[in-house]
């Protein structure tokens, strides 16, 4: 017999992204049906508060009537068209121009993808390819950080600095190199500032570039601020000494902003925020407010002119997607961008990250709360069984699992990245909506509490 409710159905037919698929096949499927500003609906009519604006993504919210009329209206006129081969068209060309200008000062031509993870496996065969045409075919190593992600497609999932992401996968390729995760918490000395740890983590870069040696080192990739890693807020002088040892070794730098970028920090871009002069930027997820799949590449005019030059000796550019600057995707970035602009919403993001950050940092005397953490509309409560050694749990992630649970219960979608509870909610969110989000968080971490000090 064909299993005939949603939730038999998604066990029987759907492979999970993300998921355990034998819990899956135990617990189904949470199907959800539809979505209005920071709320989505589940089949069973429950409301939740989506704390993580999906996948850090849903920057003006659900059901924004704009993007729908747009993507309408794209579908209608020209549904689909490509740019191989000289070829064009009106969304591409806007959206290119206004990225290019909004982007810091030398980010001056902008590759689009499909995904963030297609866009950061693009940003590294363009600085092979560059590498290749500049005559330094030695010059191909990546240095990304351990606890990072930069996706899955093979190159993405080398440079992710996640044991799930490559076990089983026989990944990370050769050539991929992790250097430490800038978290002050848990890599910190006893008594180490946060300048000393900067200083110590851009010494054991420098260290890995000379061991390496710079001549086979081309690129190192960060996100400003780690996003699914855990989120981790660079120590202060990290990204300012991280820098001075790439231009040392000319090697290029890659910013990951799939989730800071547009608004996250409260600034348009975290290299803003952090002070970051990047030579690749990668954009994606609130490009479009995840509304349609579009990611982006921008490069410096020097990483410009090197493939321009290798595309001309080999007489194409031999790299593209069927679906790269999409007409619909990219039509409904430059409406998401218009948004973001006319209301000002970077600008709103800056202003609610008070009532944010101070909501999430009243958590931080809690019994089971290790560190709390954040910036602008981005934070994290790292749980842990005892606050003053730091220790983790026995059962590494079953907090984190519980306190999820309890959220649910209480109409709020978070993250659970392992113990660390993640917050990211979209950035139209208002002050009360932050004071609501929060107080169902304080009742379900209190049940959580209230189970373990009886257990
Ligand atoms: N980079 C970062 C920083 C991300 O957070 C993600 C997705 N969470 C990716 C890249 C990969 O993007 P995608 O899932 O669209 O492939």
């Amino acid at each position: 017999m064909k299993p005939n409710s949603a939730a038999a159905r998604d066990i029987a037919y759907h492979l999970h992204p993300a998921t355990n698929a034998r819990r899956h096949e135990q617990i189904g499927p949470m199907v959800i049906e539809r979505g209005h500003g920071i709320y989505v609906v589940d089949d069973q009519g429950q409301e939740y508060i989506e704390g993580l604006a999906g996948l850090w993504s849903v920057a003006v919210g659900f059901g924004e009537e704009r993007l729908a009329r747009v993507a309408d209206a794209q579908l209608r006129k020209l549904p689909y068209y490509h740019s191989f081969a000289h070829k064009s068209h009106p969304a591409v060309i806007d959206l290119s121009e206004r990225l290019v200008g909004i982007s810091p000062e030398r980010l001056t031509k902008v590759f689009f993808t499909n995904s963030g993870s297609e866009a950061n496996d693009t940003a590294i065969k363009l600085i092979w390819y560059a590498n290749n045409a500049r005559g330094r075919p030695e010059k191909k190593k990546i240095i990304s950080r351990h606890r990072a992600y930069h996706g899955i497609t093979i190159a993405a999932a080398s440079l992710t600095g996640l044991p799930p992401n490559h076990r089983l996968f026989d990944l990370p390729l050769p050539g991929f190199l992790h250097v430490s995760c800038p978290h002050h918490y848990r890599g910190a000395e006893p008594g180490e500032s946060q300048e000393d740890f900067a200083t110590r983590l851009a010494e054991e870069l420098d260290e890995t570039i000379v061991r390496e040696g710079p001549d086979t080192v081309a690129a190192f990739i960060g996100e400003p601020l780690m996003g699914a890693g855990g989120v981790i807020v660079p120590p202060r002088t990290y990204w300012e000494k991280i820098q001075a040892v790439l231009r040392k070794h000319d090697v290029w730098l890659i910013a990951d902003e799939v989730i800071n970028g547009f608004g996250r920090t409260g600034r348009m871009f975290a290299c803003e925020t952090y002070g970051i002069d990047p030579d690749v930027m990668v954009l994606s997820k609130q490009i479009t407010s995840s509304y349609a799949p579009l990611a982006a590449v921008l490069i410096s005019d020097e990483i410009y002119e090197a493939v321009a030059d290798g595309s001309a000796e080999v007489g194409t550019f031999g790299h593209g997607f069927t679906g790269s600057g999409h007409p619909v995707a990219t039509a409904v970035g430059l409406e998401n961008l218009n948004i973001i602009e006319e209301r000002d919403l970077v600008g709103h993001a800056a202003a609610m990250s008070a009532p944010f950050l101070d909501a999430l940092h009243g958590f931080a005397d809690r019994p089971l709360v290790g560190e709390t953490r954040g910036a602008g509309l981005i934070g994290a409560v790292e749980l842990v069984a005892d606050k003053a050694t730091k220790a983790a749990f026995a059962q590494p992630g079953a907090t984190g699992q519980a306190v999820a649970e309890a959220c649910h219960r209480e109409g709020l979608i978070i993250r659970a990245i392992g113990d660390v509870i993640a917050f990211c909610p979209p950035l139209i969110i208002e002050a009360g909506e932050i004071a609501d989000m929060f107080a169902r968080f304080d009742r379900a971490l209190s049940q959580v509490e209230a189970t373990q000090a009886a257990a």
